[in-house]
């Protein structure tokens, strides 16, 4: 077999490697089927088992009552920008959308185009080093529902629990950080998150959402973007994104074979708390650019003293097989993602990696 690196990139990330290898074995035929999974109609019974396992095992996972939709649908998570507020904001309607970085910008401007955008809070002026306080929300309750952006990739600030929203419905992207730890889903209307970080591969979005909000779908929606044709057809009003599903079907298994959200969850703490106290104990060397309270344990980013060192740095750890380690184009700095399949031994590598690198490069 090739060897494996460290891949700690933003996405498409790593997988674990029993999914890998078990469609590295079923990739030629599966089992008792006598062809591939990219090969099968997606009306087929294989398939139908494929995504409807998927789907048991996602309601499994995450507790969802069936108050809620599950859905696998195309365009990532940024089509669900668009998504959103095409389906939940009425005409002449208003939306609350909390900024926190990148993502939830991108998720405002797309909301725009569709309705009345009210920033309930943004911590821009911070340069999104910290998630804002219950206290500095402007909610709306007349607002159509509230956005935020559970985990920021680029930034690497997470939510440590859901805002308080009232009566309002919270949307969430999810797309860096969910089921990376317990989610309590009846708290939220609509969660969304691309696959491609802590569920598969990407191509298919998973989408979370009550059945009520249904009710709201204004008529004409072209149906690819209606959230009630999806449902109604269980995600396969067109052909569905298969493999991707097919995927996720091994990744959920996996996850539940890990001890479910808990114990992922628990996992995913502590490598993260590794990585933050080898920043932390660095004599402000390494600077990570979250505040202590905001920071995410998929996403940890830091600086060091200068752009040349954190060039040498991303190279070097390159040439030691820790992959993906740069920062985002707009942020710059480094940035190690610590997705659920990434492991424990990776993190422990990059944290030698480091203390050898400040010692040689003070
Ligand atoms: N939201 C977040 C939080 C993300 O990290 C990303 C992708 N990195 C997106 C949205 C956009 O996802 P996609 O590329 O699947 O459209």
């Amino acid at each position: 077999m090739t060897e494996r690196i460290f891949n700690f990139g933003a996405g498409p990330a790593v997988l674990p490697e029993p999914v890998l290898e078990e469609a590295q074995r079923d990739l030629m035929a599966l089992p008792g089927v006598g062809m591939s999974v990219l090969e099968i109609s997606h009306r087929s019974k294989a398939f139908d088992e494929i995504i409807q396992g998927c789907e048991a095992d996602i309601r499994r996972l995450a507790n969802i009552s069936p108050d809620y939709q599950v859905l696998f649908l195309q365009g990532g998570a940024s089509l669900q920008f668009s998504m959103v507020p095409m389906n939940l904001m009425p005409s002449g309607g208003k939306a609350d959308y909390i900024v926190t970085g990148s993502w939830s910008k991108k998720a405002v401007k797309e909301a725009q185009k569709a309705g009345t955008v009210q920033i309930s809070a943004t911590t821009e002026a911070d340069n999104f080093t910290r998630i804002p306080q219950q206290s500095e929300l402007k909610l709306d309750p007349a607002a159509a529902y509230l956005h935020l952006t559970s985990n920021e990739t680029i930034h690497g600030v997470e939510w440590k629990r859901e805002p308080e929203a009232g009566p309002v419905p919270l949307v969430c992207d999810a797309s860096s950080d969910i089921f990376s730890r317990p989610i309590d889903v009846s708290k939220y209307a609509l969660i969304y998150a691309g696959a491609q970080k802590n569920l598969g591969p990407s191509g298919v979005t998973l989408v979370i959402l009550r059945n009520d909000l249904l009710e709201r779908v204004p008529k004409n929606l072209p149906a690819m973007l209606d959230y009630k044709v999806q449902a109604e057809n269980k995600s396969l009003y067109n052909t569905p994104p298969v493999f991707g599903v097919y995927i996720m079907r091994l990744v959920m298994k996996w996850l539940l074979d890990q001890g479910g959200l808990e114990a992922v969850g628990r996992a995913n703490s502590e490598k993260a708390r590794l990585l933050y106290d080898a920043l932390e104990s660095s004599g402000g060397y390494y600077r990570p650019h979250a505040k202590p309270d905001s920071r995410s344990n998929m996403n940890v980013t830091f600086r060091l003293p200068s752009e040349d060192l954190e060039k040498k740095f991303v190279s070097e750890a390159k040439a030691a097989k820790l992959d993906g380690l740069k920062g985002h184009r707009s942020v710059g700095g480094i940035r190690a993602s610590l997705y659920n399949a990434f492991p424990k031994a990776g993190v422990e590598a990059l944290v030698s990696f480091l203390k050898e690198f400040a010692r040689k490069n003070r």
